[in-house]
């Protein structure tokens, strides 16, 4: 189960791309396949679109099971938000054992359970903020605003606690094409406990060829343009711009002189 990264395959660690050339299947969502087509050239692809979850998984661990050395990727981290949490879903509701590389003398025999390694790869949430400067110097929480497996109004909970607390907000999937009020009453929300002139950061196709990063605030947040590749930062009370970057003190500057 691999994390392919943010984008291009410079941000790949190489041991993502060492099992991904070994691999004999590669499933994954299509928009991050095209991401790293040259890795996965002449192998079998297992290609879903959005909302093919589970269809994708089931898949690939059948693919495994029959003893195919198979890939499942997701973009950024693969247990952000992503495919990681559902192989363990889909596997424990089957009785599948899974084992991790190395751990056991033997490989599970054919069949009968799988070697499971879970790589790392870059979030979106630490490559957009190294995109914006240092937004998450101190602490932060992630909230997604995708309400298709959450409940709106835990969400709603989730960002009030956040915003309260003066965490940085990283928001993931702000905004789809049915998924387009949430990101509004999202900085409604935030606004109820956070001064509109604090500094957001929104990154959009972090480590791609199309990246685009605006620097503006709370209050003036709506009008820039967000998608299904972008991911938002909402700063604390201490965030600052500089220049054009944003980023969170730690408090060093309190303490010592610079
Ligand atoms: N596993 C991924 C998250 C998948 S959820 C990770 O670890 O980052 C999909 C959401 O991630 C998108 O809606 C967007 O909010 C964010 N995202 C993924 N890749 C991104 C990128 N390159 N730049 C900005 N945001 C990105």
């Amino acid at each position: 189960v691999i994390g392919t990264g943010p984008g291009s395959s410079d941000f790949m660690s190489k041991r993502a791309a060492d099992l991904l050339s070994r691999a004999d299947v590669v499933a994954g969502y299509t928009t991050y396949l095209d991401l790293i087509q040259d890795q996965v050239k002449g192998k079998r692809i297992i290609a879903t679109a959005m909302k093919k979850e589970v269809e994708r998984v089931e898949t690939a661990v059948n693919s495994a099971l029959d003893g195919e050395e198979t890939a499942l990727i997701s973009g950024g981290d693969p247990g952000i938000y992503a495919m990681a949490g559902l192989v363990f879903e889909l596997c424990r509701k089957r009785g599948i054992p899974l084992v991790r590389p190395g751990v056991h003398e033997e490989t599970p025999p054919k069949g009968k359970g799988l070697v499971i390694e879970i790589v790392p790869g870059i979030p979106a949430l630490a490559a957009g903020a190294s995109v914006l400067g240092a937004p998450l110097t101190h602490d932060f929480a992630a909230v997604s605003l995708s309400d298709l497996l959450t409940p709106w109004e835990k969400i709603e909970k989730r960002l009030a606690a956040a915003a309260e607390a003066d965490f940085v907000i990283a928001l993931y999937n702000p905004k789809s094409k049915k998924r387009n009020w949430q990101l509004s009453r999202a900085r409604e929300i935030i606004m109820a406990h956070r001064d509109g002139g604090v500094s957001v950061g929104i990154v959009t196709s972090a480590m791609r060829d199309n990246q685009k990063v605006v620097i503006t605030t709370l209050a003036e947040m709506d009008r820039a343009e967000v998608g299904m590749q972008t991911i938002i930062f909402v700063g604390s009370s201490a965030s600052l711009g500089y220049l054009d970057f944003m980023y969170t003190p730690r408090g060093y500057a309190g303490k010592y002189p610079l």
